[in-house]
């Protein structure tokens, strides 16, 4: 078992006999000479779905074809182009598909729903997040707590992690919520840490930030595609997600928001846009604002249909091989890149994400053993040998693959780049 572990045969073996075929022949992957790269790097950006170009072609060609009239003119007419998504991301995410919406980018959207949901008082002013939390969510959080004229040295809660690798336990955040709960407007956290890969039980964080009275909102940059969610059951009162990471939609894609059903008529203040706008009525161009229902009535703009053109192409693949299938498929991907580790590569690699499954996602992140200098030679050698992960200082490597396109294979050129550098270095 030991040395076939390593063997090409091996590897393709499992993928033939793998319940859920490869749907790699459906995207464009990057060459390295005559071969196809070992991607590993869906996590930052996701590969091109080979059916992408005919959609964004399509809009081009309408464009070129019908002028304005494309906005509403037949099936993929622009005035609706947003609600062509909005069934397929409701299934890949959890929700109903009045909860969920493709609009603007991560970050905007998250200072959207902060507008709704972050109402901070003189006594339940704070937010709180993880411990280095990726820099815009902290930018955000940051910012919103100044504009409402809070201070963030106080107001601005970061739970530290508790466990050796960098990790945060699920006691240590019950601990910090119930700290803090009378104080808490807010708790904004991951559903996978970009930089750990550590994934977290939604449900049980949102009844924890529930039970103090504060809401609870969720960045699923890193979760959605990743992980089987179930957005709504989850009680979140919203989450907002880029579409470029595992979801494959390319770069700048238009990102995603959702909004829980029991906000969906509220009074709450939002920052808003004509498109949010009841569309029955928003071509009146009447001066009041009507919000639509649910999620949809957060949008601000006339959607970036060049933009949203590749997210169909992708969520038809999400379709076909259905969630809980890639999901269960990731685990045992990835359970293949931890056993192949820990078996050849231990004296030169040390898994930082946790070893329980329902605690990562498809990455693993790797710290190189031996310090800044030895990781950056590492990971500049397996970049030029087609092997693609990315770098997180000081020296951890991250390791993300992606079901829908990542192979048994790709893991073993993985390993075996990493056993010829060791032997040459
Ligand atoms: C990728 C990522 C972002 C990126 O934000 P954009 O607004 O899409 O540029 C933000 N937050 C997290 C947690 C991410 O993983």
């Amino acid at each position: 078992m030991t040395a076939s572990l390593l063997s090409e045969d091996h590897a393709r073996a499992l993928d033939a006999a793998d319940p859920l075929p490869t749907l790699r022949g459906e995207f464009r992957v990057p060459k390295h000479g005559a071969d196809e790269q070992a991607y590993f790097v869906g996590n930052s950006l996701g590969l091109q779905p080979r059916k992408a170009r005919a959609y964004v072609e399509e809009v081009l060609d309408k464009w070129a074809l019908e002028g304005v009239e494309g906005h509403f003119r037949g099936h993929a007419q622009w005035v609706s182009y947003h609600a062509l998504v909005r069934e397929a991301l409701a299934r890949t995410v959890g929700a109903q598909p009045e909860e969920v919406v493709a609009m603007n980018s991560l970050t905007a959207n998250l200072h959207l729903m902060m507008v709704s949901f972050y109402r901070p008082t003189a006594e339940r002013p704070a937010i709180l997040i993880e411990a280095g939390a990726f820099p815009s969510d902290r930018y955000a959080v940051e910012s919103q707590i100044r504009f409402h004229g809070f201070d963030p040295a106080r107001d601005l809660i970061e739970v530290e992690a508790d466990e050796p690798n960098g990790t945060i336990s699920m006691a240590a955040l019950e601990r910090a919520i119930a700290e803090h709960g009378p104080r808490l407007a807010l708790v904004l956290w991951p559903g996978v840490q970009y930089r750990t890969g550590q994934a977290f039980d939604l449900a049980q964080i949102a009844r924890l930030a529930h039970a103090q009275g504060a809401l609870c909102g969720f960045d699923l940059a890193h979760a959605v595609g990743n992980l089987d969610l179930a957005l709504h059951d989850s009680g979140a009162d919203f989450a907002v997600w880029c579409h470029y990471k595992y979801m494959n939609a390319g770069p700048g894609a238009v990102a995603g928001c959702f909004v829980h059903a029991r906000h969906a008529h509220t009074d709450r203040p939002r920052f808003a846009g004509w498109w949010g706008h009841d569309p029955e009525t928003r071509f009146r161009m009447g001066p009041n604002f009507a919000p639509t229902p649910g999620a949809d009535g957060w949008q601000l703009s006339n959607p970036p249909i060049l933009a949203i053109a590749p997210l169909r192409a992708s969520l038809e693949l999400f379709d076909r091989a259905g969630m809980a299938a890639l999901r269960a498929k990731s685990l045992r991907l990835t359970g293949f890149l931890e056993t192949v580790i820990r078996a050849h590569l231990a004296d030169t690699l040390e898994i930082v994400t946790p070893a329980e499954p329902e605690r990562r996602g498809a990455q693993l992140s790797i710290r190189v053993i031996g310090g800044r200098e030895r990781g950056r030679a590492l990971f500049e050698y397996l970049c030029t040998h087609g092997v693609l992960g990315d770098w997180r200082e000081p020296d951890v490597i991250r390791i993300s693959p992606a079901p829908l396109y990542n192979t048994h294979l790709d893991i073993v050129r993985f390993a075996r780049a990493v056993l010829a550098w060791r032997e040459g270095a």
